[in-house]
């Protein structure tokens, strides 16, 4: 019997590589997409624990009305039928410095009105502030799902103002400049190297509505690979790449850890760039290449505590709610261990259509890989004692720092459960656990930006790492993957076609 050969192989099933998939078989292309755990969807992936499910990456999206941006994607990725809940309009995102609280408001005129309220004397500015975010996000053909005419997906401009610069070159008001970079967390940024238009394309799209996903992210990419599956695309679990295996001139199969072997003719790796090429044995790369991308930075980790609350005892808050203890917002990634936890993220998690009552919510902190670095060679679930301890001391602290904004809380927890760096490690085997990969920088705008195109002519990358995180980000990188097979105005038209 002819040995199996697919057209194109895509390692990963995280939201880049669901998305490839579905592209590449709904386009007529036979896909294999290889996973290495027995869940799909990477930062899409779900756990149980008393019966209640947890999200472990994306918690909220945006620009979901009729016509906005992501509701194009959905609709055109058959995702419509994922449940949604809307976040409050009128504070959607709180942000909160030394305890006074500023909302976020949905809709660009709301925001500024709210925003105005707390500075009366910076209305231009924040007028100011959203009219160049807007503008950011207009200039920038993709995010419109504009047909293109050449290879600029961003103005040169916003690539190289880093965010801070660009909120400051917006008003002199140091706390309005705090409140304007709140929503940090959301992008890990690193003072005067990330460049504006990951913070502009962030804002622009959660400002104009912010949803939460009914029942869990996993939902989206159960969704996916059930198109994938219709479309004749296969999708194997428990199946970890522990190499590409390369000729003289490109990439000629995968070998799994289980020995087995898979041949395409086209490779995409999903998989976080400096672990794909720990992968690969050639000397079609360079080593100039190899060294460029294996000294790239990363974003920092998080530490999550994940809550359970007793039944009917805690309101259901309608929205996010960032927490600072002061102003010195960009420091927040640069913690000093002894005052950790200076800033988090505080989200409620929505199950159903019951938006009394909280079920669960999770808190997230920034946390540096080397503060569990000494368990680095351990495996889930069988890190040690005074792993646990560790773990149990980081939870202790942010669930006090929880009960001063929100008092009554603590009272409220039927119980939690934690994880760390080495848990985002393990799960999507992101470098460190990073949470938003690699890090642009401003500065370096060339080189830390990774292309879709590797060295070797058949292996192609996607996910977060290309272009941008996030759902809107992935999922754009993924077009721009796809659009090496497909050009990019055959998917543009295609979108625009499922949407008419
Ligand atoms: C804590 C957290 C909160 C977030 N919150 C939000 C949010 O609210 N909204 C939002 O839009 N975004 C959010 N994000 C970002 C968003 O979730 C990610 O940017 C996005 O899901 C990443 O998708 P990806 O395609 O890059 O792949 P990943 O999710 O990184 O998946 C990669 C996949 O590859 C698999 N893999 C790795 N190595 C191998 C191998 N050797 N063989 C086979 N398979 C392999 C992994 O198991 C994984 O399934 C959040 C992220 C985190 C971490």
């Amino acid at each position: 019997m002819e040995e199996k050969k697919y057209d194109i192989i895509i390692v990963g099933s995280g939201l880049g590589g669901l998305v490839c998939g579905y592209i590449l078989s709904k386009n007529g292309y036979n896909t294999c997409i290889v996973e290495k755990n027995k869940q799909i969807g990477g930062c899409l992936q779900t756990f149980t624990r008393g019966g209640i499910k947890f999200d472990t990456g994306m918690h909220y999206i945006g620009s979901m009305e009729e016509t906005q941006i992501l509701y194009r994607f959905f609709r055109y990725l058959n995702l419509l039928d994922v449940p949604l809940s809307r976040l409050d309009n009128l504070g959607y995102d709180v942000i909160s410095i030394g305890g006074e609280k500023y909302k976020y408001a949905s809709g660009f005129d709301n925001f500024i009105e709210t925003l105005s309220e707390k500075f009366p004397d910076n209305i231009a500015d924040i007028k100011e502030y959203v009219r160049r975010i807007r503008e950011i996000a207009d200039a920038s053909p993709l995010y419109k799902l504009q047909e293109i005419n050449s290879n600029v997906f961003i103005e040169a401009d916003y690539i190289k103002t880093s965010v801070n610069e660009f909120i400051e070159s917006v008003t002199e008001n140091k706390r309005l400049q705090s409140v304007l970079t709140g929503i940090l967390p959301l992008y890990a940024g690193v003072k005067n190297k990330t460049p504006t238009y990951i913070h502009a394309l962030i804002n622009n799209f959660y400002i104009q509505s912010a949803w939460r996903i009914i029942g869990g992210s996993d939902k989206i990419a159960k969704s996916l690979a059930k198109s994938i599956k219709s479309f004749g695309g296969e999708i194997l679990t428990n199946s970890e790449v522990v190499e590409f295996v390369c000729n003289e001139t490109k990439t000629t199969s995968v070998k799994l850890k289980d020995g087995r072997e898979l041949k395409a003719d086209y490779f995409i790796s999903n998989i976080h760039p400096q672990v794909m090429m720990e992968k690969i044995q050639t000397k079609i790369i360079r080593k100039a290449y190899c060294e460029r991308i294996a000294g790239l930075e990363n974003t920092i980790s998080n530490f999550t505590v994940f809550l359970k609350f007793k039944k009917d005892k805690l309101p259901y808050l309608n929205y996010n709610f960032y927490y600072y203890e002061n102003e010195n917002i960009w420091e927040t990634t640069d913690y000093d261990e002894k005052l950790w936890p200076e800033s988090f993220l505080y989200m409620h998690q929505i199950s159903d259509n019951n938006t009394i009552f909280a079920e669960s919510a999770q808190i997230i902190g920034y946390m540096r890989f080397d503060e569990v670095k000494k368990w680095e060679n351990t495996i889930v679930g069988k890190r040690g004692k005074e792993y646990e301890k560790f773990k149990q001391e980081k939870a202790k602290l942010l669930i006090d720092k929880l009960e001063k904004s929100f008092p009554g809380t603590k009272d409220a927890i039927e119980f939690y459960y934690t994880s760390s760096p080495l848990t985002y490690r393990d799960y999507t085997a992101t470098k460190n656990g990073s949470l938003y990969g690699i890090i642009r920088d401003k500065n370096f705008p060339i080189q830390t930006l990774v292309s879709q195109r590797t060295k070797i002519p058949n292996l192609l990358m996607t996910g977060q790492n290309i272009n941008s995180h996030g759902v809107l980000g992935v999922i754009i990188g993924a077009m721009i993957t796809c659009a090496e097979f497909l050009g990019m105005n055959h998917i543009i038209r295609d979108i625009d076609n499922s949407n008419s």
